[in-house]
């Protein structure tokens, strides 16, 4: 994966560099009022704890910017803030001591706003995000379109953005590309891995709810990660902020991108299957996250344990695994590290994973 990379310029947004070869990031965004200090740094507390690398708020009026101080002053990851419509409330941010400002060509796109924004920004050391939005599109850009807002036109937008940023002296920049169409999304972002070196903010917008939101991020940012093209990600989804974490962090465990914890491996079952693996596979991954999230004991990030209905596959995928169980009526075999050491009951063999988990070195 890493030797197809595409190798982007390195931006630092405050203490987490993004692009070259570093680790993609994870960021989300907080959903509370901004001016509503306490609420907003409640969901950030959230989300650092659940592995939240960067964080970005609403910047909708200036009672929203000037409380960006009070949360950066209490916030331990770097904040960025989200800005459309009116530039001033971006350089009240800057000022603010925010770690990065977004901005939509689509929104604010008069020249000297433009270069004044990159210019606070640049002496403040603080990248720009050229965040374009399929939606929010510049019709003076858009060209033939119909209803549908092409990946070309959404290119060419961030590119005359990028051209006047660098006049003014911006050299940190990263740069978004969203459509709510995945196939749109891809394209573009293809396109302008052709076009410049600066580091992507990878996502989707408007996917929707929980499930369909994550399918559609799923197929957009893993084929793009899978391309080598991405540097930072965010899965918006209509539901709490902690689960846009959860899927970011399967996506990347998934492609082999990052390791989070233990990663379950399990079948689908069918008429073989002698037992309730599907219960067993939910109270595993339960009991697994909670007893991670307690901060008892320690728990390698990088395994997998394998929970297989019957010994047709069974075996052989417990093998692979680094821990593994195939069962067999009532009770199922243990494997470790490709060996089988014993018999497990049904009823115990969360316990018994949980202390091998605990009990693995790695
Ligand atoms: S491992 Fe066994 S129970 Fe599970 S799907 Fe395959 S054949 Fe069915």
């Amino acid at each position: 994966m890493d030797n197809k990379r595409r190798i982007s310029r390195v931006v630092r947004i405050g203490r987490v560099p993004i692009g070259g070869r570093f680790p993609v990031a994870i960021q989300s965004m907080v959903k509370a009022k901004t001016s509503n200090v306490p609420a907003a740094l409640g969901q950030i507390r959230k989300l650092q704890s659940a592995g939240c690398q960067i964080v970005r708020l609403a910047v909708k009026d200036l009672a929203d910017a000037r409380a960006l101080k009070k949360i950066k002053q209490n916030c331990r990851i770097p904040v960025v803030a989200d800005i459309h419509f009116n530039w001033r409330l971006g350089m009240e941010a800057i000022e603010a001591g925010v770690d990065k400002i977004r901005l939509n060509p689509g929104n604010i796109y008069k020249k000297e706003e433009v270069v004044a924004l990159a210019r606070a920004a640049k002496l403040k050391g603080i990248p720009i995000r050229v965040g374009v939005n399929s939606g929010s599109v510049r019709r003076k850009n858009a060209g033939l379109m119909k209803n549908k807002v092409q990946a070309q036109e959404m290119v060419k937008s961030a590119l005359e953005y990028i051209k006047l940023l660098e006049g003014a002296g911006m050299r940190d920049i990263v740069v978004s590309l969203k459509a709510s169409d995945i196939r749109q999304t891809v394209i573009a972002y293809r396109l302008m891995a052709e076009r410049c070196n600066y580091p992507f903010h990878l996502g989707v917008t408007a996917t929707g709810p929980l499930f369909s939101g994550v399918i559609k991020s799923s197929i957009a940012i893993g084929s793009l990660l899978l391309e080598g093209i991405g540097d930072t990600i965010r899965i918006s989804l209509t539901d709490e902020p902690q689960q846009e974490i959860k899927a970011a962090k399967g996506i990347l465990q998934a492609l082999g991108l990052g390791h989070f914890g233990p990663q379950i491996i399990s079948c689908p079952t069918c008429g073989r299957c002698e037992v309730d693996l599907v219960r067993l596979v939910n109270d595993f991954e339960k009991k697994l996250g909670a007893a991670q999230a307690s901060g008892r004991g320690k728990f390698p990030k990088e395994l997998e344990v394998a929970l297989m209905g019957c010994v047709v596959n069974g075996p052989g995928e417990a093998a692979e695994a680094d821990l593994g169980v195939a069962f067999g009526k009532k009770e199922g075999i243990l494997f470790k590290n490709g060996k089988p050491v014993r018999k497990v009951s049904f009823r115990n063999c969360i316990t018994e994973l949980l202390k091998e988990i605990r009990g693995k070195k790695r």
